[in-house]
């Protein structure tokens, strides 16, 4: 049995048809979950779909209407990369109730899983990049609404940049600082090629290290962006990552942190363009982990992309961030009390 929940849903799989985005790495997440032995079905919760309300905290009335009512144009459809269906919109609204109930179980747990989720190109007025609804930032917004939390901070680790959040978040300008530790030893002289920036943030702090030369071509300010290089390797990842972090949590105190666990920094994977080792994204995992529970920051983690050429790869990098929650989270649990 896990320290924490798993929120899944049979119905996650995305009718999308043939696709690069396997929309049944969810289900075969799960199987691998249990053909490990790691999981047991009291560790899954199944979510309840968001309401209109709820995506209205975040998108537009517009917006929102035009995917109930199946009016958005042959564009917005295109921008979109995924075909429009209401079976679609209904599949994000459930992928977005995960996300809340994840956060949920996160504030009550220490951690909280959705196995699915992430879709961070969703914009308020627009989806974009596979991405129909912003799963995440609607369950902030419902949690904030609420008042279970004040301030969240998302770490996004997929290789895009987290454009949608960065915009929905939004900063009002835009004020590139290296970061306080960029001449960390670990880290070394910074490589040509990656540059961070740094911008003002509100009751939502963003982090997004992603591949510089790669979709969004436009990237909105989010509170920290790292501008990785083509082939960033694990070393340079994780030094990366760690200065991002340690950054941000001096700066800011999350109730909450949402982890955008990506699975396209992959080396193989067929959308992203950096060299990370299935053994460096375990380690990415366990310093985002680590640095939460140093703090006792609750965190909900989303899935995000995932493209490799083999999907078992892609399951495999999925599984191991669940695995690896639960190494780091059940170690705090077996802490001696004082
Ligand atoms: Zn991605």
């Amino acid at each position: 049995m896990l320290p924490f929940k798993l929120v899944y849903s049979e119905k996650y799989f995305l009718p999308i048809g043939e696709h690069v985005f396997r929309a049944d790495k969810y289900r075969l997440i799960r199987e691998r979950l249990f053909l490990q032995g790691a999981v047991e079905d009291s560790d899954f919760l199944e979510p309840r779909p968001a309401s209109e309300s709820d995506l209205m905290l975040v998108h537009s009335p517009h917006y929102v209407n035009k995917l109930m009512e199946g009016s958005l144009t042959a564009r917005e459809e295109l921008q979109m990369e995924i075909p429009y269906s209401p079976q679609v919109v209904d599949t994000f609204m459930l992928h977005a109730g995960g996300s809340i109930l994840a956060a949920e179980c996160a504030l009550a747990d220490g951690v909280g899983v959705n196995i699915g989720g992430g879709f961070h190109h969703a914009f308020p007025d627009h989806g974009e990049g596979f991405c129909m609804i912003h799963d995440v930032a609607v369950a902030i917004r419902s949690l904030q609404k609420r008042k279970l939390i004040q301030r969240a901070m998302t770490v996004d680790c997929d290789v895009h940049q987290g454009n949608g959040t960065a915009a929905i978040f939004g900063h009002t300008g835009h004020n590139p600082t290296t970061l306080p530790s960029w001449s960390a030893p670990e880290l070394g002289a910074p490589r040509a090629g990656v540059s961070v920036s740094q911008g003002p943030c509100k009751d939502v702090f963003t982090i997004s290290l992603h591949q510089e030369n790669n979709y969004p071509f436009v990237k909105p300010p989010s509170s920290i962006d790292v501008n990785l290089p083509d082939g960033c390797s694990d070393t340079e990842y994780l030094a990366w990552l760690d200065n991002a972090l340690s950054s941000g949590l001096r700066q800011f105190e999350p109730d909450l942190i949402c982890y955008v666990a990506g699975a396209d920094p992959f080396r193989e994977d067929q959308l992203g363009g950096l060299n990370l080792t299935l053994d460096g994204l375990t380690q990415r995992d366990e310093l985002v982990f680590r640095a939460a529970r140093a703090r006792t920051i609750p965190v909900m983690v989303t899935l995000a992309g995932g493209y490799a050429s083999k999907v078992e790869d892609t399951v495999t990098i999925h599984t191991n961030t669940i695995l690896a929650a639960a190494e780091v989270f059940r170690a705090a649990h077996a802490s001696p009390s004082p």
